[in-house]
């Protein structure tokens, strides 16, 4: 089912996972009147401090299939075993008023997005440098090696999903990648569109294949 077509275009944030990308979304929805945030769909469970309703509608696998069933969803893809996806309704109600919409969804929900609505803006947020990608990895929790590994590999795969994305946003600094997601958002039309692939995403790639062990004929660092 065709979404319908909001005042501003939506705007994507994807990143590997430890780029901070979350962070990003949900400061400038804080801080800027322009900007809302489009409420994901999930089968898995909450977390934390999240409310329903505000960080995700909490949905048993029935419910979300039951909803793919009816057409609800704009995109949608299975992430790490558990079912995300953008309902229609949500995509609907965070533009009311033609507030920029900020979905926070994977590369899979991404490339969707790029077909459903071809004016959405695509961002990807990289982590600054491999060692910095690891150490957010390893602070979030007390995984051993393999699961650290297992991130890694995924970051990896989510890096090659960069040539989809319009802009890509080093965050290096966390106020600066705020600013300048919103000053893109903002030029909105005026930017040109895909910046092409960065020097930082093979840099990242050959960095990780590294500390993996694995062979590269990259002769990047
Ligand atoms: P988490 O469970 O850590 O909140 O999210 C896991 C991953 O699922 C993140 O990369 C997040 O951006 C992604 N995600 C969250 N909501 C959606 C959604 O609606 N669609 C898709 N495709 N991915 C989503």
């Amino acid at each position: 089912m065709m979404p319908p077509s909001p005042a501003a275009p939506p705007v994507v944030l994807s990143a590997p996972s430890g780029a901070g990308k979350t962070s990003i979304a949900r400061a400038l929805v804080a801080r800027e009147q322009d900007f809302a945030f489009s409420v994901s769909a999930t089968t898995r469970p909450l977390r934390g401090e999240e409310v329903n309703g505000v960080d995700y509608w909490f949905l048993s696998r029935e419910e979300f299939l039951e909803m793919i069933r009816r057409g609800e969803f704009v995109e949608w893809a299975e992430v790490h075993g558990e079912l995300y996806g953008t309902p229609l309704s949500s995509l609907a109600e965070a533009s009311e008023g033609g507030r920029h919409v900020i979905l926070d969804i994977d590369v899979q929900g991404a490339r969707q997005i790029r077909e459903a609505v071809p004016e959405a803006l695509l961002l990807f947020i990289l982590p600054p440098s491999v060692p910095t990608l690891l150490s957010r990895l390893a602070g979030r929790g007390t995984e051993g090696d393999a699961a650290i590994r297992r991130r890694l590999e995924t970051a990896l795969e989510e890096l090659e999903a960069a040539d989809v994305f319009d802009h890509h946003i080093v965050n290096e600094d966390l106020e600066r990648a705020i600013r300048e997601v919103r000053d893109l958002v903002r030029k909105g039309e005026t930017v040109s569109r895909n910046d092409g692939v960065p020097e930082e995403v093979l840099r990242l790639r050959a960095g990780i294949e590294s500390v993996l062990g694995r062979d590269t004929t990259s002769d990047s660092q």
